[in-house]
């Protein structure tokens, strides 16, 4: 696992943001763009080292893609050509640091690109396989948390690769995590996490 970088979507499913709205939140379908250093991956089989005594660290399932670079300035319709490759990862969030950045109308980073903030499964052959037909577990000591499917994204994919490149020429190895479903909540050392589909697999890490 040798990605390049990091990027994120946020606030890419309506059932999710409407969980974490404040009350008298405006909703609109805008979605946020983040990154987050290559410390923050966990490979499959290591431990997820959570940060302690900062609040809440939340997990949020997602489908990963890695790309095969593109440049800039792709089109939506070409997007998917830069696909290579699909996996399962967390988006991990402190979710208490993040509530209080949000309010001061700071930056992201300290609540999500902590160290260890983003396990990622084995990527697996991108087979031109319908992106916004997948679905997708998260189980927590063996309760389901999560169960999302790519259908409901605010924007799809392609959607986002285009958004993403018009800031950033796309490079070999850059990593998409794509936004998570409803379902977001607390992890604790100890617990045992799972991310599954019927077509990416089944991953776990251990908390610690
Ligand atoms: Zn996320």
């Amino acid at each position: 696992m040798n990605p390049h970088r990091i990027f994120c979507i946020g606030k890419n499913y309506a059932a999710h943001v409407a969980e974490l709205a404040q009350p008298g939140e405006a909703i609109d379908d805008d979605c946020v763009i983040f990154m987050k250093p290559a410390s923050a991956l966990v490979a499959e089989g290591e431990s997820i080292v959570l940060p302690r005594g900062l609040g809440s660290v939340h997990h949020e399932a997602e489908l990963v893609v890695m790309l095969t670079g593109g440049g800039r300035d792709i089109a939506e319709d070409e997007a998917l050509d830069c696909v290579a490759g699909l996996t399962l990862g967390l988006d991990l969030t402190l979710r208490d640091l993040q509530s209080q950045l949000k309010r001061r109308g700071e930056p992201w980073e300290r609540a999500k690109a902590f160290d260890c903030s983003a396990p990622l499964g084995d990527f697996k052959p991108y087979l031109a396989q319908d992106l916004q037909a997948l679905s997708f577990t998260c189980h927590v000591n063996g309760e389901l948390r999560q169960h999302g499917h790519t259908r409901d994204m605010c924007h799809s994919v392609a959607r986002q690769i285009h958004l993403i490149s018009q800031l950033w020429a796309l490079m070999p190895g850059d990593v998409l995590f794509t936004g998570t479903p409803e379902g977001v909540g607390p992890l604790s050392p100890g617990d045992r996490i799972t991310l599954a589909s019927p077509t990416l697999g089944a991953y776990a890490w251990t908390c610690s």
